[in-house]
């Protein structure tokens, strides 16, 4: 059937993905400095400024596609001592780089869970905050994603997402291509051993839709007030939405 069809594309695709997590999660992080120039941690701490995760109550954020947890260990540093953060993510390699980069900084406020953004096995209402950082691109079904976060969230929480964008400034648009496509697969060679995984992860920056069509995916998910914004000429941008 077409619906069986459909489903072995998906399937193939969540494989992909997971195959490039699991060979790049210990480099992942130096990877990540290298390939952004280190833009990565400012474009992380912005997220972090507009979640402003409150200093003298009880916060419970759910961070999905957590990978080695760089969204958690900043929301923590920001917020209070009833900061909680759960990070959650589909391939254990990445999660446990994040665990063992935890260490027992933040007992208690932190947990890890392995599972599927598509299928959150977590309670309805439960989070104050969902955020999915550089993680959403990579999910087969992003309308189920949305649909789960939105059940998770309490009324009044918040989404924010990070994720490549359309860079759409003349000529910075040419050096990012140029970028992407040269610069980015050599470096998955040499310092990860991996061309064909970032050369996936490059494929996968241009299929994502545009921010206008992904700001509609979020409010078809019922999402209130959904707005975004550029940052770095439009290499990146953060989509937000509430749950009212
Ligand atoms: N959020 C982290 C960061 O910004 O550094 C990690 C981002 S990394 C580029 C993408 C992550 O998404 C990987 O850790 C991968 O395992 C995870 N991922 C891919 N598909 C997923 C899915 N369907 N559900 C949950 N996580 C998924």
């Amino acid at each position: 059937t077409h619906f069986g069809f459909e489903q072995v594309a998906l399937d193939e695709k969540q494989g992909r993905v997971d195959d490039v997590f699991r060979s790049v999660a210990k480099r992942y992080d130096l990877m990540n400095d290298l390939m952004s120039g280190g833009l990565h941690r400012a474009w992380k701490s912005h997220l972090i400024s507009m979640l402003r995760p409150p200093r003298n109550r009880p916060f419970h954020h759910l961070d999905v596609a957590g990978g080695t947890a760089d969204i958690a260990f900043r929301c923590l540093e920001a917020g209070g001592p009833e900061t909680h953060v759960t990070v959650l993510d589909i391939n254990e390699s990445m999660l446990r780089v994040g665990a063992e980069r935890a260490g027992h900084r933040y007992d208690g406020r932190i947990d890890f869970v392995t599972a599927n953004a598509e299928s959150l096995p977590l309670p309805n209402e439960a989070f104050d905050a969902y955020t999915i950082a550089f993680g959403i691109r990579n999910v087969p079904r992003i309308d189920l994603a949305l649909a789960e976060a939105r059940r998770v969230l309490k009324p009044g929480g918040r989404f924010l997402c990070l994720e490549f964008s359309k860079v759409d400034l003349p000529v910075l648009d040419r050096i990012y291509d140029a970028y992407s496509f040269h610069v980015i697969p050599r470096l998955g060679a040499s310092v990860a051993g991996d061309a064909d995984s970032y050369r996936y992860l490059v494929e996968s920056i241009r299929k994502f839709p545009t921010p206008g069509r992904f700001a509609g995916m979020i409010e078809d998910a019922g999402f209130k007030h959904v707005t975004h914004r550029p940052l770095s000429g439009g290499i990146v941008a953060i989509h937000s939405g509430w749950k009212i």
